[in-house]
């Protein structure tokens, strides 16, 4: 057994089924473990790496900032966070103000608490249910883990879990609105549900009827936020309003970061909500440092020429391997193809890590693909040339 395998199994609490490699390096979209094999990632840790391993600005301005200030608690004003809140807002277009939190599932959270405190006044009656969608996922905490709309997550061993949560599939939500609803919370493409981007109109026609209905929507862009999809939110592309979006994977570029932004800018007061590390100095100078450069990387036509690269070496990869894969799928670099059996992309995953090439599974059949928003046409081609080979080894 390799020395880190026994290490981690040893005293590291059991939740994953862990790969052992060793890495030790990184630079923008390529790995290389502790023997010096270079691994090409599409996965970015799943969509966090937004700006690449070892990005060297971000690095630079880390450091800088916690040779001087890591942290001193939001008991007093932090600067890089108010300027980050601010660098969202304009960005997003919306008129929002900006809570930061430590992980997805906790922004997530903060939302559901922002949804509860408006159903306490905006209706004659008290209002609390959210209702979410089928193959969402929403995070792992209690509460998330039952906003998450796939049965399988609500493992009777965690239970009693909180009351007010119902999942629905999207042409359903509105027969399934009573008068105790207060918002409905989706993804806008479904991450972890198997890749699925709504259509545009469905969406829109949702977002209409919440409007009208005084509901909230919720935007869940813990995934899909921060340019994966090729805009800053998910939210501009399919050209919505929301009334709460949450941040947090792309954000800080490897640092712990959530964030969740809302339009009921005055919500909340003095402690109503909070978090000792939410939004520190370190990593709101990571996330002010990674949206600079995504902002520029996108400003310059350089982000969508990345996209349009991207998916034209997957629609290759699509085209030329008929016989596993049935169809392709995605946003921006929020991208999947679907395997013909759950089997065939499992043993397809293995080989292509075997091959250098690290890709994602979603849902039961589809082949994820998260890929550093800053990745080389190289990186890409290398990729996808590793790929075709594991598929042609598991012919
Ligand atoms: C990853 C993810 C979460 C959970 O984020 P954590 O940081 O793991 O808590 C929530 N929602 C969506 C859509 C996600 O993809």
């Amino acid at each position: 057994m390799k020395d880190i395998e026994k290490l981690d199994k040893e005293y590291v609490l059991h939740t994953y089924a862990r790969n052992y490699v060793n890495f030790v390096k990184g630079e923008n979209a390529t790995l290389y473990d502790n023997e010096n094999k270079d691994y090409i990632d599409f996965t970015s840790g799943i969509g966090v790496t937004s700006v690449g391993h070892g990005n060297k600005q971000v690095a630079k301005r880390i450091f800088e900032q916690v040779s001087n200030l890591t942290h001193t608690s939001n008991i007093y004003a932090i600067e890089p966070q108010a300027l980050l809140a601010k660098k969202i807002k304009e960005l997003s277009t919306y008129d929002v103000r900006t809570f930061f939190a430590n992980s997805g599932a906790e922004a997530n959270e903060g939302a559901i608490k922002i949804a509860r405190t408006y159903g306490q006044t905006a209706f004659e009656n008290k209002r609390y249910k959210i209702i979410t969608l089928e193959n969402s996922f929403h995070g792992r905490t209690i509460t998330t883990v039952k906003a998450t709309g796939q049965s399988s997550f609500h493992q009777s061993k965690f239970a009693p879990y909180p009351e007010g949560f119902s999942f629905n599939a999207i042409d359903d939500v509105y027969k399934a609105i009573d008068d105790e609803t207060v918002a409905v919370m989706i993804e806008l493409v479904q991450g972890e549900g198997g890749i699925l981007p709504f259509p545009k109109e469905k969406i829109q026609e949702l977002a209409k009827f919440l409007k009208d209905n005084k509901i909230l929507l919720i935007i869940d862009e813990v995934q899909t936020g921060v340019y994966r999809t090729g805009e800053f939110l998910a939210s501009n592309v399919y050209e919505i309003e929301p009334d709460i979006i949450t941040l947090a994977k792309g954000l800080g570029g490897g640092v712990p970061i959530g964030a969740v932004m809302t339009n009921l800018k005055d919500i909340w007061g003095a402690g109503d909500h909070g978090s000792t590390f939410g939004g520190n100095y370190l990593v709101t100078s990571a996330g002010l440092e990674v949206l600079d450069i995504l902002e520029k990387e996108k400003n310059s036509g350089k982000l969508d020429k990345t996209i349009e690269y991207f998916v034209e070496k997957m629609n290759d990869l699509y085209e030329n391997n008929q016989n596993i894969f049935i169809a392709n799928v995605g946003l921006g670099l929020m991208r999947g193809l679907r395997v013909k059996d759950a089997d065939t992309l499992t043993n397809l995953i293995k080989t292509a890590f075997e091959c250098g090439v690290m890709v994602l599974k979603s849902g039961n059949n589809t082949l994820r693909f998260l890929p550093a928003l800053t990745i080389s046409k190289d990186e890409i081609d290398e990729g996808f040339k590793r790929l075709q080979k594991a598929i042609n080894k598991i012919a």
